[in-house]
Parts: C-alpha cells; sequence; structure tokens
C-alpha cells in the first residue's frame, strides 16, 4: 500500500473537497479546486515537452503558486528540486547544474539575477509567475515600484517558447496523474541542505520517504489531529523542513495553510491574529524574535496550540517564555534533509523533556555510538555520534557517491551530530560534530556555553566558535549581540561564565555586533565566523 506523495492530495480532495486548502491575501482555494489545478498543471507541462522523470526547479517563495507547481509537478512525474529565490549567482548555478534541472518555474521579480545567467543554466523552458499574481495589489505595486526605483527590475522577455507565462499552465484541458510505478524508488524531490556546514548537497528522497514522514509526524499528533487546523506557513518550501510541516503535513490533515512569503515578524503576529492558526511549525530564532517584538502582546495569539520547533536548538528559557505568552505547547524535534526531515519529536502528551529532541518515531532505530568505532550502542549518559535507521532515511547524495558511502554506513544514517540518551530513551542534542571546539586537550561543546549566555538578561543573541590559536589549539570566541539599548562589557560577559562554567569553557575572546550571519531557517553560520577569524589570522 505505498502510495505516491500525492495521494495525500487526492485524498484531501475527496474527503473534505470543500475544505478551504490555501488563504493567501484574497486568494483563497479549496481542496478540490487545488487538485484540479495540480492536475491541470501536470496536464500543461506535458504539453509543454515536460516528461516524467525530469528535474524541475522551482524557485519561489512561499505563496500560493509554489503549492501549486509542487503538487502539479509530482502530478506531472517530475522530480522537484525546490530552489531558495535568495540565492545569488554562484550557488543558483550549482543547484541548478549539480541537479540536472532543465525546466524552471520562477517569479518575475528574480528574473533580473536570472537573465544573465541564462547561457550558463542551460535551462530549457522557463515558466514565470507574475509578482502581482503572487502578492495582489498593492503590495504588488509596491514591490514593482520599489525594483524599478533601484534598478533591479526588467520585464520578462515572454517568447511563448523560453520564457513562457504561468497562465499557460492553466489552459483549460483534461488533467493529468501520473502512475508512479514504484514510490519507493522515483525521486520525488532533489532537497540541498542547508549548507550550514559547507556547500549545499543534493539530497536524493523517494515519494515513499516523504510520505512516510508525514505518516509518522501525524501519528505523533494522534488525536489531535482530528480538528481542524490552520497552519502558519512560514518555514521556506525551499527547505524540507518547511516543505514537510509546512506543505505536505497539513495537506495530509486537510488543513488550511496560510503561506507566508517573507518574515516579517510583525506581518506574522497580524497573520496570527486575523487568522487564528492552531500549528505553528518553526524555528527558536523565529520565535525568539517575535517575543521581542515591542507590541506583541497586542496581538491575540491565543490561537496556536501547538508549535513544532526544530532546526536549531531553542534555548529552555525560550520555550517557557513562548509558552507564557501563547499557551501553545512547544514541541520540540530533530531532523535533518537526509531523513525527510523528521526523526525525534518529544511526546505531544506523554512526558516532555526540556532540552531533549524527544524520542524516535517508532518505526525510526536511533542510536548513540562512539565517534571512532561507530557501530556499537553506548550505554546510556555516554556522548557519541547520533546515527538513524528508518524508512524516512535519503537514498544517498546527487553525484556524491564518497560522500553518500561516507555518511550512510551498516544501514545506518551517520548525522554528524554528537548526542546523549538518557535512561528512558531520550535523546539530547549536545553539538554538531564540525562545530566541537577542542580547547588544550578538552572537547568543549559550544551549545553549552551558548546556553549560559543567552541566559544574560542583556544578551540578546549569542554563539561560540572555536578559533585557531598557536599553543592551545584553538580558544574559545564569543560573538555577541545584545539587547537594544543596554550596555554590554566583556567583563560581565565572563564574570557571568565563570559563574556558571569551568574555567576552559569561558570564551576568551568576546566581540560585539548587530547581528549574527545565518542561513534561511536561522542557523548561525558559525562556519562564516570561522572563516573570518582565519582571515585576520593569516
Ligand atoms: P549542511 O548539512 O549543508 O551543513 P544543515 O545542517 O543546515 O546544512 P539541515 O539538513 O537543514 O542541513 O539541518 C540538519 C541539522 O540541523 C542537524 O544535523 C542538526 O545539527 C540540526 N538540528 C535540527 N534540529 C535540531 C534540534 N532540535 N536541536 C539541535 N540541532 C538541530
Amino acid at each position: 500500500e505505498v502510495a505516491p506523495l500525492f495521494a495525500f492530495l487526492d485524498e484531501a480532495a475527496e474527503r473534505h473537497p470543500k475544505q478551504t486548502a490555501i488563504i493567501f491575501r484574497n486568494y483563497k482555494v479549496s481542496y478540490a479546486k487545488l487538485r484540479l489545478l495540480a492536475e491541470r498543471f501536470a496536464a500543461n507541462l506535458r504539453a509543454q515537452g515536460v516528461l516524467p522523470g525530469d528535474r524541475v526547479s522551482v524557485m519561489l517563495p512561499n505563496v500560493p503558486q509554489a503549492i501549486i507547481a509542487f503538487w502539479g509537478l509530482l502530478k506531472a512525474g517530475c522530480t522537484v528540486v525546490m530552489t531558495n529565490p535568495l540565492y545569488m549567482e554562484k550557488e543558483l548555478v550549482h543547484q541548478i547544474h549539480d541537479s540536472g534541472a532543465e525546466y524552471m518555474i520562477a517569479l518575475d521579480l528574480v528574473w533580473p539575477k536570472i537573465e544573465p545567467l541564462r547561457d550558463r543554466l542551460g535551462i530549457r523552458k522557463f515558466f514565470i509567475t507574475r509578482i502581482s499574481d503572487a502578492l495582489g495589489f498593492p503590495l504588488n505595486l509596491l514591490y514593482r515600484f520599489k525594483a524599478k526605483r533601484e534598478g533591479t527590475w526588467r520585464d520578462v522577455p515572454f517568447d511563448g517558447e523560453t520564457v513562457i507565462p504561468w497562465k499557460t499552465l492553466f489552459k483549460k484541458k483534461e488533467g493529468y496523474s501520473a502512475k508512479v510505478e514504484n514510490p519507493r524508488e522515483a525521486l520525488a524531490l532533489l532537497q540541498y541542505t542547508g549548507g550550514t556546514t559547507g556547500i549545499s548537497k543534493g539530497v536524493m528522497l523517494t515519494h515513499y520517504n516523504l510520505s512516510v514522514n508525514v505518516q509518522q509526524i501525524k501519528a505523533i499528533l494522534g488525536e489531535s489531529t482530528r480538528m481542524r487546523h490552520t497552519f502558519l506557513g512560514l518555514m521556506p518550501y525551499f527547505h524540507v523542513y518547511g516543505l514537510t510541516t509546512c506543505l505536505t503535513l497539513p495537506t495530509a490533515l486537510g488543513a488550511t495553510i496560510i503561506p507566508f512569503p517573507r518574515y516579517v515578524p510583525r506581518d506574522v503576529l497580524v497573520g496570527i491574529d486575523k487568522h487564528k492558526p492552531t500549528i505553528f511549525p518553526g524555528a527558536p530564532s523565529i520565535y525568539i524574535s517575535l517575543m521581542q517584538q515591542k507590541d506583541v502582546g497586542e496581538f491575540d495569539l491565543k490561537s496556536i496550540k501547538y508549535c513544532i520547533s526544530g532546526s536549531a536548538p531553542m534555548p529552555l528559557e525560550h520555550i517557557r517564555r513562548f509558552h507564557e505568552l501563547t499557551g501553545a505547547q512547544v514541541i520540540e524535534g530533530f531532523g535533518l534533509t537526509e531523513a525527510s526531515p523528521v526523526t525525534h519529536l518529544n511526546p505531544i502528551h506523554g512526558v516532555q523533556k526540556p532540552g531533549s529532541i524527544g524520542v524516535p518515531f517508532p518505526d525510526t532505530e536511533a542510536r548513540v555510538v562512539d565517534m571512532e568505532v561507530g557501530l556499537v550502542p553506548l550505554p546510556p549518559g555516554k556522548i557519541g555520534e547520533l546515527i538513524i535507521r528508518g524508512p524516512q532515511v535519503m537514498q544517498g547524495y546527487l553525484n556524491r557517491p564518497d560522500e553518500t558511502a561516507n555518511t550512510l554506513r551498516n544501514g545506518w544514517l551517520y548525522t554528524g551530530d554528537i548526542a546523549t540518551m538518557d535512561e528512558d530513551g531520550y535523546f539530547f542534542i549536545v553539538d554538531r560534530k564540525k562545530d566541537m571546539i577542542i580547547v588544550g586537550g578538552y572537547n568543549v561543546y559550544p551549545r553549552e556555553i551558548d546556553e549560559v549566555l543567552h541566559e544574560h538578561p542583556k544578551v540578546k543573541e549569542a554563539v561560540t566558535v572555536g578559533v585557531p590559536h598557536a599553543t592551545r589549539g584553538e580558544i574559545i570566541k564569543a560573538y555577541i549581540v545584545p539587547r537594544e539599548g543596554v550596555k554590554l562589557t566583556k567583563a560581565e560577559i565572563v564574570a557571568h561564565c565563570r559563574e556558571q562554567l569551568a574555567n576552559y569553557k569561558v570564551p576568551k575572546q568576546v566581540e560585539f555586533r548587530n547581528e549574527l550571519p545565518k542561513t534561511i531557517v536561522g542557523k548561525v553560520l558559525r562556519r562564516i565566523l570561522r572563516a573570518e577569524e582565519e582571515e585576520r589570522l593569516k
């Protein structure tokens, strides 16, 4: 009974045809209509020469078109390559070449970026949707005006042959729905990793990998899935975390999605107040910055029942404060692109252990193993590398046999994360292997120091990295963003850390900044900070 991923859409369209699938400004679409649009889209793609198995890049923010294109491409039997619309030249060229995408669906707003690269990208056809289709009046005018003023606007040279208007894909036509012969092997998605630790890699995920993961999350949500849910669709669809929690999961629940194309804290608060979402998948940096909005108290945020927090550790203090503010249950989970992405969640009704990523899904095995030896599980309480085995684990990295062999070993996925498990089988992430700092022979996990720094009342954000040092190997450097309007000194930071940390863990260097470099899902890019430091030491 393994079904293609789009079976979720078919089921929603059959079971709740009238239920609203998407609300976006003035645009509202039901599940029956969404399926019709997706199937018509698939039929028109075929008429344009797009074949099953072709790889198609979708370079869109979270707008209804991204949802329609995603389902439409799967219905056409294609493999979707979600592409970040903020990508600049180098990243874009890398992803398109590496993925072998031959077609692209994009917003006219990013055309100025695409046009100069047209020859290099080697895309056969572009299907372009307009900002006006995406944002509606008057935001579209505003954008266009701004882009024109900044000189970044370029009219799209529609020629009907290689640059084709989006609406061409909705010509009235009998719909098409591909027969996916083997959902366990057919690639639904080539998903590029977040690029936090290095170059972004293409992860091969099948229909089965992705749909199993949705089922696993659904099972944990349990009884609560009977309720009619509305999802705040803020996490980007071009990252697998957003794709699963804000697109495929809500579809599988027949829930309403409210896509947000950009993260503007105030717009999100207004959106919550207006649309009353019940589930808000997010990341720590998002919850934290929402709480810091000055007038946050003026909005009604009580509709939110569950927050699924993943992608980076959520400092405990913030979980408590977000709960106080909204009444929502913040469920911390864990995942990685290579696992479609979720592997662990805190139980929704059972015991939630603060600071823990929870327990693995029932059909997912997780072990903490010795970092050198590998496979043998360590006893509870010991620290080692987290490895995973389960139906959501990827087929491998595209074009990277060595890295695949390194990551998928003995039938297990080696996550590169350092973790520990307690006596009750709850897992705790200690840090990433690549972020571990070695100070005079001691292993230091920067996350522990970050947590201490976050407890300081004048600290808004903080991160520690190891920087090279002539005699000690590495020393610890803290980068700190103070709260607005406060004065904070290195001496205060050091004194605060001394109270709570062994001396060798206390940062030797402290630098104050206005912001920290981050990935699209808000993970601090330690490698950039480290590289800056290495550059300085040269
Ligand atoms: P790259 O693999 O290209 O360096 P990336 O690690 O950002 O980029 P993702 O697949 O997006 O790629 O992120 C997965 C990683 O996110 C995990 O390996 C883990 O380090 C981190 N992570 C996810 N959830 C949590 C969590 N709840 N707590 C701590 N870390 C988390």
